[in-house]
């Protein structure tokens, strides 16, 4: 029955697909321009690394270590497009937009790594992913915050910006506020980006819901970049049913259109479980992707925690096979220039390891305490602690146990 009805769907899909008008509002960048841009950019690397370092040795050894830098993730390949939204450029949704203050802060704590920079202030932290509720109305399959969700909340809004301080002080060129649903607490979030500085980039992790054009409006006046939202099927039905949530599909969709007309970034982040995880499938998900003009779609592999533990969903090689080679044909060849720009974790993280863990990022959770990463609960004491710093040096020498080549 669910084979019959997908296959239907797929059809539909199709159809859709060949005569609906993509022109006009996609935001994807790519061909000459592109290169233009890439130059402009290698300018500001240059920039940077000359603000940085007195001595022009470092200088070439810097330009090159950035350079080996990239090729970790993506080898000799070049991604063929790029999102440009608001006079920004960017390249994935966990790296800062170009041409920005926050992009050439991000660049210079990436060279504190190759050699100490002591005449400019540099970011601990990459990407904070923060929990800010327990609260949310879907109940999804994957949820990784299962045991936590619709529980008594724990952080006060005072305490949610004191976090937010305190990270920012430290340090961080993104920070990703999810729970539960961030957006049932709007006030809250609204109040989050309001009072924070203005020296990381902030984006919500929704599920869609209530992303309605108000609240849209209200979030990108208050600072916001980017909403990351979730679909695990391209089929609405299945995608209600995979988040056990009647209107989780329509809400997606109002979430994509109101996001993108009020100017924030948006990108879609799809759970790629076993049963979904075809190259049809794949298809289908990017061609609906480019019609509803996101710049972005997230690639996550199934983890084993929350509403996900002990299952059997961990993917076997071949399936990883699959989604890598898929993600390097969007990504890396001409004929899909026009579609949104994959991000997958996995595909870096076998190639780099991980940056999460303490190194580069953490996982704040909706009771304040730390945790290597959104998938990997251990609670490593609160960020409200007095003894952060210990806490911390903790959890990064621990590292991550999936991926720890870095
Ligand atoms: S995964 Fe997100 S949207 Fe789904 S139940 Fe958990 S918190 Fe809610």
């Amino acid at each position: 029955m669910i084979v019959e009805l997908q296959e239907e769907k797929l059809k539909e899909r199709r159809l859709i697909s060949t005569t609906i008008d993509i022109s006009g509002k996609l935001r994807i960048v790519n061909g000459f321009r592109l290169k233009l841009i890439r130059l402009r950019i290698k300018l500001t690397l240059l920039k940077v690394i000359v603000k940085c370092y007195r001595n022009p040795v470092d200088w070439i050894r810097a330009l090159r270590y950035l350079i080996q830098l990239r090729r970790r993730f993506l080898g000799n390949n070049k991604v063929r497009k790029m999102a440009h939204i608001n006079g920004k450029y960017h390249i994935g949704i966990y790296t800062p937009g170009w041409k920005s203050k926050i992009y050439e802060q991000f660049i210079a704590s990436q060279l504190n790594d190759f050699k100490q920079i002591t005449n400019l202030k540099v970011n601990r932290f990459n990407n904070i992913f923060f929990a800010i509720t327990k609260k949310c109305a879907l109940q999804c399959e994957h949820c990784f915050e299962w045991d936590n969700l619709n529980k008594k909340e724990v952080l006060e809004t005072s305490e949610l910006h004191a976090i937010v301080q305190k990270i920012q002080d430290k340090g961080v060129s993104q920070i990703h506020l999810s729970g539960g649903e961030p957006l049932i607490k709007m006030d809250a979030l609204v109040e989050i980006l309001k009072g924070a500085d203005k020296s990381s980039e902030f984006w919500v992790v929704t599920s869609g819901f209530k992303l309605n054009d108000t609240n849209a409006k209200r979030l990108k006046e208050a600072g916001l970049t980017g909403a990351i939202i979730s679909l695990d099927h391209f089929i609405p039905e299945l995608h209600n049913k995979f988040r056990h949530f009647n209107d989780a599909y329509y809400w997606v969709e109002e979430a994509v259109k109101n996001a993108n007309n009020n100017n924030l970034i948006t990108a879609l982040s799809l759970c790629a479980t076993k049963d979904f995880i075809s190259e049809d499938n794949l298809m289908s998900y990017m061609t609906l992707a480019k019609e509803l003009k996101v710049s972005f779609v997230q690639l996550l592999e199934p983890k084993a925690v929350g509403h996900y533990s002990n299952k059997d969903i961990i993917l076997n090689n071949e399936q990883i096979d699959l989604l890598e080679n898929f993600f390097r044909k969007m990504n890396f060849n001409k004929e899909y220039s026009t579609y949104p720009i994959i991000v997958y974790h996995g595909y870096y993280q076998r190639r780099q390891g991980c940056f999460s863990g303490g190194k580069k990022g953490i996982y704040i959770d909706t009771d304040g305490d730390m945790n290597a990463c959104p998938f990997c609960h251990k609670k490593t004491g609160n960020v409200l602690d007095s003894n952060f710093e210990q806490n911390l040096e903790i959890l990064k020498n621990e590292g991550c146990k999936s991926y720890n080549m870095y």
